[in-house]
């Protein structure tokens, strides 16, 4: 089972403390959200996930972490001033603004009189380019129209990636192919922001830029798609809900010899089928497009002459004595929508012995915020809260564990079900006897009798499955 919608997701994060509407004592800011506490620890477990996958646990991947605000000529020579824009459409019946491309999933805001493929005829303009960038100005003597002042908040991460290429090079002496990996927030000012995380004006990218040979990109292209699709199901997405896309020629970006996103079901609620899918992330062959656009020396055709940069980023390869400009395989993942997905696809209900409904967020443990809850059986006997509370003390500084004591014991175990605490630890009136406590299984339901000298070992282990 998995959430039978996004709405379901939304009541459960304000209900429990996973993300907020941003601004919300002041009416909001559209399509603006704020993580609670354990909206952070998800998001950072995903980070970490991510970061030791990519970077620890494999050989030929760096670190690195790029300021948001670059130099405008980063933007000029990546051709985003330019070309990084949606096409914008009005509508003179509904007064909205749509994207021209997106307008078959948004609704008229005069609903209930919904335009986009119903009812109401649309009475929409001609489509022009809007630039998608967050403009600010630097210095305390900047005019807001100064030009020479005028800045950029970065929209992907990835260019701050392709401008150090050289000095990641040269510090960490790599020979092609290896990659270079970037968290870090990115800013689009979209048109139609929407579907609460999924879509969102600032929000927080997962990008690596491998750089190899060109005659070797479509293989390792097609290893990169393999590789995502196999480590999103270990982080326990359906494969039922994951699928492929391969962009066409016309979708493309103008760099791209070939783009595959991978998608996920994002809107299972809707009936046409083809319709259930987003992107989750998107993995681009970008040629060398980004080497040498941002390179000093002229093409050898003469075009993209770059005046400004100070620096060639081309590669010379030890082994061929060949100069050239290597190509780049890019996976593009975003951490909010990889964080809804991975919601949606833990949510299950379930029904109790008395008919009740209770919903399990059936998280990986290596993803869920909290590992451990310590609930003490009776909180008006000072003995078990103590022992409660040396126990999540001892627990710590292994894993995440929280004590609560803040209810029944059976609303404590509902609680933590629904935020996908794997374990829960029971201490009683025995636990003083016997040095013993329970450890209840978020999944099953199931208990067992742990000793507490044990506990630490025990969990451990079973928070690796
Ligand atoms: P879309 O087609 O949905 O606008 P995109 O193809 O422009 O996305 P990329 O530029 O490939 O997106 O960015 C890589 C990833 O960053 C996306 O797959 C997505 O996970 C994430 N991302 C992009 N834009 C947003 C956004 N506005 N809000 C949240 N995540 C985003």
């Amino acid at each position: 089972m998995s959430a039978p919608n996004i709405e379901t997701i939304v009541s459960l994060s304000k209900r429990r403390g996973f993300v907020f509407p941003a601004s919300e004592i002041y009416g909001g800011l559209g399509s603006s959200w704020d993580y609670g506490s354990l909206g952070v620890e998800l998001a950072n477990n995903i980070k970490n996930a991510w970061w030791r996958w990519l970077v620890h646990e494999r050989d030929d991947i760096e670190g690195l972490d790029s300021s948001i605000i670059q130099n405008r000529l980063v933007w000029k020579y990546s051709g985003h001033e330019t070309t990084f824009s949606d096409p914008l459409v009005d509508c003179r019946a509904c007064k909205g603004r749509f994207r021209q491309d997106k307008l078959q999933d948004v609704k008229c805001p005069n609903e209930p009189s919904v335009c986009a493929g119903s009812g109401k005829e649309c009475d929409l303009t001609e489509a022009r380019e809007f630039n998608l960038m967050f403009r600010t100005t630097i210095g305390a003597v900047a005019a807001e129209d100064d030009e020479s002042a005028l800045a950029y908040l970065r929209p992907e991460t990835a260019q701050g990636i392709f401008i150090n290429f050289k000095n990641v090079l040269d510090t960490s002496r790599r020979k092609l192919p290896f990659g270079i990996a970037q968290i870090g927030k990115s800013f689009r000012n979209e048109v139609t922001p929407g579907n609460f995380i999924f879509r969102t004006r600032e929000f927080e990218q997962m990008e690596m830029e491998y750089f190899c040979r060109p005659e070797d990109a479509p293989r390792l292209h097609q290893e990169m798609i393999d590789g995502f699709q196999e480590w999103f199901q270990s982080l326990g997405i359906s494969g039922n809900n994951l699928k492929l896309y391969e962009q066409t020629k016309e979708e493309l970006a103008h760099y791209a010899e070939r783009t595959v996103d991978i998608l996920y079901r994002y809107f299972p609620e809707r009936e046409d089928e083809d319709k259930q899918w987003d992107e989750l992330m998107g993995i681009a062959n970008r040629t060398n497009f980004d080497l040498r656009t941002h390179s000093k020396k002229p093409e050898i055709d003469g075009k993209r002459i770059n005046s400004d940069s100070t620096e060639d980023l081309s590669y010379f390869d030890e082994a061929t004595k060949e100069r050239f400009y290597p190509y780049v395989i890019e996976p593009a993942a975003g951490v909010n929508r990889l964080l809804l997905a991975i919601l949606m696809d833990a949510y299950t209900e379930k029904t109790n012995d008395k008919g009740e409904t209770r919903v399990i967020l059936k998280l990986k443990p290596e993803l869920a915020p909290i590992k451990v809850a310590v609930l003490p059986l009776a909180k008006n006997k000072p003995e078990i809260v103590s022992l409660a509370k040396q126990i999540k003390k001892d627990l710590q500084p292994a894993m995440r564990a929280v004590y609560d004591d803040t209810g029944g014991i059976g609303k404590l175990y509902a609680r933590q079900d629904e935020i996908g605490t794997p374990f829960c630890i029971t201490v009683d009136h025995e636990s003083l006897e016997d040095n013993a406590v329970t450890v209840r299984d978020r999944d099953t339901w199931a208990q067992e009798r742990v000793k507490v000298s044990e506990l630490k070992e025990h969990l451990q282990k079973r928070l690796q499955k």
